[in-house]
């Protein structure tokens, strides 16, 4: 899951971001609306945190620009601004869900997850790939429901393969999933993840899908 955080306070941006990588989400900051707009152009993201009260073009207007556009990115919507008025039109601009400043870190996560359960569809927080199950609440990965330790880039991968099960999923893709922009990723990294992921599920389990990525098969040798 990759998080765009758009927020101009230079202490809450940061520790957003920190907080968001503590729960294993691979997180973004920008600062304003144009570098917002450029971030989702070059690259995927799953899910917006989006502060209303920026320099230059105001989040609320970023927000409409985008969904005239077209974007349907779930956007989690924050504000200093308590006033109703503020809240019913920044969910009339196209947010999913919002939060007023000060928060908890606990809450903006439950929230994250909320929407994403809204989202990527089972209304539950599980997701179920034959006898492997993901719980994305407590980041626990089991199988045959034994548990699993897998490391939070593993974790992020088995996840996006998990939400396309039986499908390819892009090297590019998984790759923009795992790492934000500060993160050196070295060319091999992906593989060595898919290769521990192996490891862990079994070998047949995680397929190559020649010149694409990867498919996580949910029932592997039918
Ligand atoms: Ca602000």
């Amino acid at each position: 899951m990759r998080i765009l955080i758009v927020e101009d306070d230079p202490l809450l941006g940061p520790g957003l971001q920190t907080g968001l990588r503590q729960d294993g989400y691979t997180a973004d900051w920008v600062r304003d609306a144009e570098a917002a707009e450029h971030a989702l152009q070059l690259e995927h993201f799953d899910l917006m945190v989006l502060d209303l009260g920026l320099p230059g073009r105001d989040g609320l207007v970023l927000l409409r620009d985008l969904r005239r556009d077209g974007c349907c990115l779930p956007v989690l919507i924050l504000t200093a601004r308590d006033a109703v008025a503020d809240r019913v039109s920044g969910l009339d601009a196209g947010g999913d869900d919002y939060l007023v400043k000060p928060f908890d870190l606990d809450e903006l996560s439950a929230r994250i997850r909320a929407l994403t359960r809204r989202r990527y569809g089972p209304s539950t927080a599980v997701l179920r790939v034959g006898n492997l199950e993901l719980d994305t609440v407590h980041r626990r990965v089991t199988v045959d429901q034994r548990s699993l330790w897998v490391s939070p880039k593993e974790y992020a991968l088995l996840e996006a393969l998990m939400r396309n099960a039986d499908g390819a999923v892009s090297r590019a893709k998984l790759r923009s999933t795992a790492y934000g922009w500060e993160e050196d990723v070295e060319s091999n990294a992906l593989d060595v993840h898919i290769h521990n992921l192996r490891r862990k599920l079994g070998k047949h389990r995680i397929v190559t899908v020649r010149g694409v990525g990867y498919r996580l098969v949910s029932e592997p040798g039918k």
